[in-house]
């Protein structure tokens, strides 16, 4: 390959997405990752996207939320359309819980801020949960719910499925993708990288992006730029049903349960600070599973068909890093997504493309800026 426009270190859902971006607009792109691409978080996750109000919002963040929304069906169809492979993207909706008193007062703090961002919620009484969802009736039924609401903007995705459509896409645009490519050191000349060197090759490029993940903090570390990126880990246990037990994606404070569409049921998740330990615990999935029964009965028949956990790319302020490294002309930052990293990657990918060919990025990107923590 001659020299790409851009190289772009990381092939999880934020790199990929990028890639995808870039050569939509005609630039070469590399993609280099250490291991297979799409195996870390970004495979791991529970693949929610979450409701958003109309396009008004005044928060950067809240701004890469609304555009993620908006570009997600956009982007799910033009995946399927250059690969012929369904992302599992639907509008399924969501349905947020309480079980105690303390719980429904949270919940309804959250959904207050939610009713200012205008995202449309419903308040749900008993009778009304266990006729959107009867596979919740022997929950209604048991007295413990304090508090229901539905959101019919809420979406899910099969990550699993969007990674492989993914790279499929950028093979099929003219995107290198390199695996088994750790990246460890780079060569800088008057302010820009020059190259990145895995291994003995130095891999040389227009531009750098660092699309890392939770490994971002100790690739940018030898650059002397600090960040506080940190490995968040998340648990997560998935039952096998013979028919889809609800609809809606469940919601219970930083908990969940999503329902695919073959009867898979996925239950989330923990946040565990253990650095890089990315083991499973029984404790925490039993936790999972015995709440994944107690919302919807019926996983008391269903077999656990898998667990595993993954390292989420934490930030020590909930923003993620989006911009050009200070110091380096050439170089940028696109991590630390925390729990939203699937949900928000369209739209990163969208203003990061644009800052890295020199335009306009649309939304303000000082607030996630590079070098702060
Ligand atoms: C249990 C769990 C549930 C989640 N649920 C959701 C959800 O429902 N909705 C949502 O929006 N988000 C969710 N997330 C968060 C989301 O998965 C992450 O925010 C997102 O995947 C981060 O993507 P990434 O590309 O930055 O990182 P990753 O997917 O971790 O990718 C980073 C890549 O960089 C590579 N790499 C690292 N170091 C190097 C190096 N030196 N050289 C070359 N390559 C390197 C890695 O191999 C990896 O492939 C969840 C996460 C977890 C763990």
């Amino acid at each position: 390959m001659t020299t790409p426009d851009c190289l772009i270190i990381g092939g999880g859902v934020i790199g990929l997405s990028l890639a995808y971006d870039l050569a939509q607009h005609g630039l070469r792109v590399r993609v280099v990752d250490r291991q297979q691409p799409g195996r870390e978080a970004s495979w791991a996750g529970a693949g929610i996207l979450p409701a958003t109000g109309p396009d008004e919002a005044h928060h950067p963040l809240d701004q890469l939320r609304v555009l993620s929304h908006q570009l997600h069906p956009e982007w799910a169809a033009a995946l399927l359309e250059l690969t012929g492979i369904d992302n599992g993207y639907r509008k399924c909706g969501g349905v947020y819980l309480a079980r105690s008193h303390g719980e429904a007062a949270a919940l309804g703090g959250l959904v207050g801020l939610m009713r200012e961002e205008r995202i449309e919620i419903e308040r749900l009484t008993p009778t009304a949960l266990a006729d959107l969802e009867p596979g919740l009736r022997p929950l209604v039924e048991s007295d413990d719910l304090t508090a229901a609401y539905r959101l019919p903007g809420e979406s899910q995705l099969r990550n699993p499925d969007h990674l492989r459509a993914l790279i499929a896409a950028i093979r099929a645009s003219g995107v290198e993708l390199d695996t088994e490519t750790p990246i460890d050191d780079f060569e800088i000349v008057d302010g820009r990288i020059i190259s990145a060197r895995s291994q003995n090759e130095r891999l040389s490029a227009g531009m750098f992006c660092f699309t890392s993940g939770a490994w971002t903090r100790q690739l940018l570390a030898p650059l002397a730029v600090s960040s506080g990126i940190l490995p968040v880990k998340g648990q997560m246990v998935m039952f096998r049903c013979a028919t889809r037990p609800i609809q809606h994606i469940l919601n219970e404070g930083p908990r969940y349960v999503v329902p695919r569409e073959d009867g898979r049921v996925l239950v989330g998740s923990t946040e565990e600070e253990v650095g890089f330990d990315k083991q499973t615990t029984s404790a925490a999935l039993d936790e999972l599973a015995n709440f994944g029964r107690q919302l919807v009965h019926s996983l008391s028949n269903a077999t656990i068909e898998k667990t595993w956990a993954g390292l989420r790319p934490g930030s020590f302020d909930g923003l993620p890093y989006l911009g050009q490294i200070p110091a380096l002309t050439n170089a940028f930052v696109a991590a630390g997504h925390f729990r939203g990293g699937l949900f928000l990657s369209p739209g990163t990918a969208v203003v990061m493309g644009r800052l890295l060919r020199g335009e306009a990025t649309g939304i303000d990107l000082s607030p996630f800026h590079v070098g702060r923590g």
